[in-house]
């Protein structure tokens, strides 16, 4: 299962993906966390990253495109993974394919974490204050959301015309519910492997 999941900054991708790759079994692969990694171990591609992202810019194609063929070609992620942050740009998207298309793979469902404005800036702003993000202040947030709906939504439209499953989800309200939101949606379109949950006849509420 090949699942990315999209969203607005601050909108729970990274807490969400956390979860639902535990009851997947499969790998949570977040670009953001590869790519601050290597800013902290101050390696060739950290310090060249590092500057794009206190600035909340993104980070050039290709340079992510390796990191995430590299992370997927691990062992680990031969059952899948759950892809939290990218593809983040239509080309990137479009690499990706081709990449997993190569292994007879691709993408199986996206899930889009719907978010209003106001909450997203409440919590990046409270994470602000508890996690010390370089990109988590006013200039680097208002970068961060018109990327967002400037160059990440399109690829929301290129796998709806792709015809992979996109499957929105409310993602306001506590983890659990959203965590329980996505389950439920996941489920319905009968994207859920088997826990035993299931099995037992129940849906995954
Ligand atoms: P995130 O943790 O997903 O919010 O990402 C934090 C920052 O990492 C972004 O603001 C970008 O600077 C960079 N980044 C993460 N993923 C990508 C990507 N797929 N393409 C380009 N830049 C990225």
């Amino acid at each position: 299962m090949i699942c990315v999941i999209v969203g607005p900054p601050g909108g729970g991708k990274g807490t969400q993906a956390e979860r639902i790759a535990a009851d997947l079994r499969v790998p949570h692969v977040s670009t953001g966390e590869l790519l601050r990694a290597e800013a902290a171990a101050g390696t060739p591609l950290g310090r060249e990253v590092g500057p794009l992202l206190a600035a909340g810019e993104l980070v050039p194609d290709e340079l992510v495109e390796r990191l995430v063929e590299q992370r997927l070609a691990a062992p680990d992620a031969a059952p899948g993974a759950i892809l939290d942050g990218y593809p983040r740009t239509t080309p990137q998207a479009r690499a990706l394919d081709r990449r997993l298309a190569a292994t007879g793979r691709r993408v199986n469902v996206v899930l889009l974490l719907e978010v209003d404005e106001g909450t997203l800036l409440r919590r990046l702003l409270d994470r602000a204050a508890t996690e010390h993000r370089a990109d988590d202040n006013p200039a680097s947030i208002a970068e961060r959301l018109a990327e967002y709906r400037q160059v990440t939504e399109p690829v929301i439209d290129h796998y709806r015309a792709e015809r992979v499953p996109v499957l929105a989800v409310d993602g306001k309200g506590p983890v659990d519910t959203v965590h329980a939101r996505i389950l439920r949606a996941l489920t319905g379109a009968g994207l859920l492997p088997l826990t035993g949950r299931e099995s037992k006849g129940g849906s995954a509420r």
